[in-house]
């Protein structure tokens, strides 16, 4: 399998993935277009970019990478001053997980799926900072009555979550949306600039108003 992206601009994206590891198969150029193929350990990534630039909206989630030594990975993105969000250590990723955004603003996951001898035990109540946010934010709503209200989350194929919705999110854009504590956990990973909506605060319509009266 070749894993297919538009990029705006192939050699940012090139230092970028070479960060991770990928290094230059093939490459090719056209009057509008042009290609490059990258491999790592058996995987390829193909970066193409046409001009003019197609109109592609970010991508919450890009792609996902697994690598036997993370801390390493880290460490090469960190001397180049690419941001990483630590994630925690999920299920998929005992070794941990961290975030970064690609030259195009698109969220990659990079995991390392078992734990190694080297790495300190992780602390039970560790699981994952925001996570534990998702959880103190479900017990508020809980103790205030908690909701009638469905998870308004659907899996790809449509079908809704089923669940109770426990937390609500929102976005800078004003987009609200209720989910269950599982699906909200996927939407704050994978979506920049999402956050848990607070029903306890006094919110900006109570700061104005007091500025009103
Ligand atoms: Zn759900």
């Amino acid at each position: 399998m070749v894993a297919v992206t538009y990029v705006r601009d192939i050699g940012a994206s090139r230092a970028f993935y070479e960060l991770l590891g990928f290094r230059e198969h093939s490459t090719g150029t056209a009057d509008t277009s042009a290609w490059l193929a990258l491999h790592r350990d058996g995987h390829y990534v193909l970066l193409a970019s046409t001009r003019p630039p197609l109109d592609i909206p970010r991508l919450p989630l890009l792609f996902y990478f697994f690598f036997d030594d993370l801390d390493a990975v880290v460490g090469a993105l960190g001397a180049a001053h690419v941001e990483v969000t630590h994630m925690g250590h999920p299920p998929q990723a005992l070794g941990g997980e961290v975030k970064v955004l690609d030259p195009d603003g698109n969220t990659v996951l990079l995991g390392q799926r078992e734990r190694s001898a080297s790495q300190p035990p992780v602390a039970d109540d560790e699981a994952s900072a925001h996570f534990s946010l998702l959880k103190e934010a479900a017990a508020l709503v809980e103790a205030r009555g908690g909701t009638t209200v469905m998870c308004q989350i659907s899996d790809i194929h449509g079908a809704p979550c089923g669940k109770r919705a426990e937390v609500k999110l929102a976005d800078a854009a004003g987009d609200t949306v209720w989910a269950c504590v599982a699906h909200a956990d996927e939407i704050l990973v994978t979506v920049p600039g999402a956050f848990i909506a607070s029903q306890e605060e006094r919110g900006i319509g109570w700061f104005l108003s007091r500025r009103r009266s």
